[in-house]
């Protein structure tokens, strides 16, 4: 199972044919620098498909990419990080609470991305019992893995399993790649 090609197609702000042509949806859903994307650009294998920022908070839409040509992987706004103006927050919290919750599509699955250093946040978990109220398919990505030392790894995932409750967290790296294969394995099944 291999990602082969990957494509930018669009930024969606509200319903669009994408929506509507058949093909299913992987959302990703992260707060603002906990590494999403450069999650999505490890899993695609390019380096700059989407902008790793250093300014927290900057992607203002849905950016749609097409996998294989077979499915989109929904890239969502970072959430969480009080930059740009309150309408800025406002509008961006309502294209995802939309997209998620009451545009009735229902995705194929939502990746939440957590850092798995700092571990769970209220925002994050916030979030994803939101996903779970709307019996959404989850699982958990802890990125940043890399950064926790072998003898406070095992408390650290415990720690992040006892939090996120019963969905399926892997341990992963963008930076080092530990869970690639998991991951890719993950959506594209
Ligand atoms: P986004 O705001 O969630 O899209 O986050 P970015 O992908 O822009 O990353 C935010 C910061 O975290 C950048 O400085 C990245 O280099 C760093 N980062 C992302 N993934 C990892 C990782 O797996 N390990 C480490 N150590 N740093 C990472």
């Amino acid at each position: 199972m291999k990602i082969t090609s990957a494509k930018f197609i669009k930024g969606i702000v509200g319903r669009d044919k994408v929506l509507e042509d058949g093909l299913p949806h992987i959302a990703i859903i992260g707060r603002s620098n906990v590494g999403k994307s450069s999650t999505i650009n490890s899993l695609v294998k390019q380096k700059d498909l989407v902008r790793v920022s250093s300014f927290p908070g900057r992607t203002r839409q849905i950016n749609i990419f097409l996998i294989n040509k077979s499915f989109y992987l929904a890239d969502l706004p970072g959430y969480g990080f009080s930059v740009g103006s309150k309408d800025d927050q406002l509008r961006l919290h309502e294209l995802i609470n939309w997209y998620l919750f009451l545009s009735g599509f229902e995705q194929k699955l939502v990746v939440l991305i957590i850092d798995a250093f700092i571990g769970p946040t209220d925002k994050d978990v916030e979030i994803l019992r939101a996903l779970e109220e709307h019996n959404k398919n989850i699982i958990i990505a802890a990125n940043k893995i890399d950064k926790i030392k072998k003898s406070g790894y095992q408390n650290q995932m415990e720690k992040i399993r006892d939090m996120v409750g019963n969905h399926k967290v892997i341990p992963y790296s963008a930076k080092t790649k530990i869970g690639l294969e998991d991951m890719v394995k993950e959506i594209m099944t």
